[in-house]
């Protein structure tokens, strides 16, 4: 089965699962896993950080990571379709009395830094105290600069707020960009980063920040219920995982470009956007068992059918498609990562260009 529904569905490789059998392991949450320990070290080196902490998730770092900047009454600024405000349950508010400031994200993803100068509130009883701005690279699969972390960073300082990065695909942008990972991170305070999507590692994410904001995060991670014991099993993963997945990214880009391409030559398919590994499109007409056919061929990607603009959801428009259509379209997001190689792309391409003819 070829799976383009999301990088989230990549597998471990045998050399992986290899060394996260022979992976030395303690009790974490005593400090005793050399593993996890090499893990966070390794990750910490990597992005230019003095500490690391590993999660077994991308939502419950970033939970640590607002947790660490922000207390009860204090509020963060937030993109309006960041998944940190937008996919992550509303834990920060939920958990932690922390409430999100959304504001409008541009069609590169960078927050609106205008709006968000609007949204800072005065230190007064009437409001809730400004902590914390965050930003999330890739977004949509689309690489921030560094201009704009640098704009944000100044943002930050003038206001004297934290700054926070959902690097969940950050590898994706050091990759695209020419930038090594240290350089990505660099104007950010804390870094959340996943293993688990197109780096193939089974479970985990790292926040990566300063001692202070890291020790922070590590006693939130024990309240949160994310402190585990011998997770050198799962560790030996992510960290085989950042030693030799990050450069073949690039493949998974090339393929996003290939698959982009072919899918623009299917009559009747609109390629919206190309961005890293994540390929946007559209069809323009209804077709609600598309999925479940070209699943049937093998390969498993995702339309939604929508009749315009308005009845879609907020969740499901991307940014800078203000459409405003009538009559039933279809949108997909495929996603490529290391389980689909260029011949795949290939198949897959095959197979709704068939299902498409009928
Ligand atoms: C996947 C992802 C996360 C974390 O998700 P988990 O499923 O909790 O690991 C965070 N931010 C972004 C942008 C993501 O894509």
């Amino acid at each position: 089965m070829i799976d383009l529904r999301s990088d989230t569905v990549s597998k471990p490789t045998p050399e992986m699962r290899a060394a996260m059998a022979a992976a030395d392991v303690g009790d974490d949450v005593w400090g005793d896993d050399p593993t996890v320990n090499e893990l966070e070290r390794y990750t910490a080196e990597l992005l230019g950080k003095a500490a690391a902490l590993y999660v077994p998730s991308g939502t419950q770092s970033n939970l640590c990571g607002l947790l660490a900047h922000c207390e009860r009454g204090d509020e963060y600024i937030v993109g309006h379709h960041a998944h940190t405000y937008m996919y992550e349950g509303g834990g920060a508010a939920v958990l932690g009395s922390i409430q999100p400031q959304p504001v409008p994200t541009d069609e590169t993803g960078m927050l609106d830094l205008k709006a968000a100068e609007e949204a800072v509130k005065p230190n007064n009883s009437h409001f809730a105290r400004t902590k914390l701005l965050c930003l999330e690279n890739t977004i949509d699969g689309k690489a921030l600069t560094t201009d704009q972390h640098q704009a944000a960073r100044d943002f930050a300082d003038d206001h004297g707020l934290g700054l926070h990065l959902d690097g969940a695909r950050l590898w994706n942008a050091a990759v695209a960009l020419s930038l090594s990972p240290a350089e990505v991170a660099a104007p950010f305070d804390t870094v959340s980063v996943c293993l688990s999507k197109g780096l193939g590692a089974p479970v985990g994410s790292v926040l990566c920040g300063s001692s202070e904001l890291v020790s922070a995060a590590r006693r939130w991670r024990k309240v949160l219920g994310g402190g585990m014991r011998q997770a050198g099993v799962v560790a030996a993963g992510g960290l085989y995982a950042l030693q030799h997945h990050i450069d073949r990214l690039a493949d998974d880009h090339a393929n996003a470009q290939r698959l982009a391409a072919g899918l623009a030559a299917i009559d009747g398919v609109t390629v919206t956007g190309c961005n890293t590994n994540m390929v946007f499109s559209r069809i323009d007409r209804d077709d609600p068992t598309l999925s479940k056919r070209v699943e049937a061929r093998g390969v498993r990607a995702d339309w939604r059918f929508a009749r315009s603009y308005q009845e879609r959801s907020n969740r499901e428009s991307a940014p800078g498609d203000s459409r405003q259509g009538h009559g039933r379209f279809g949108r997909s997001r495929m996603v490529l990562h290391l389980d689909v190689s260029e011949a795949d792309v290939d198949t897959a391409l095959e197979a709704i260009a068939a299902e498409l003819a009928t």
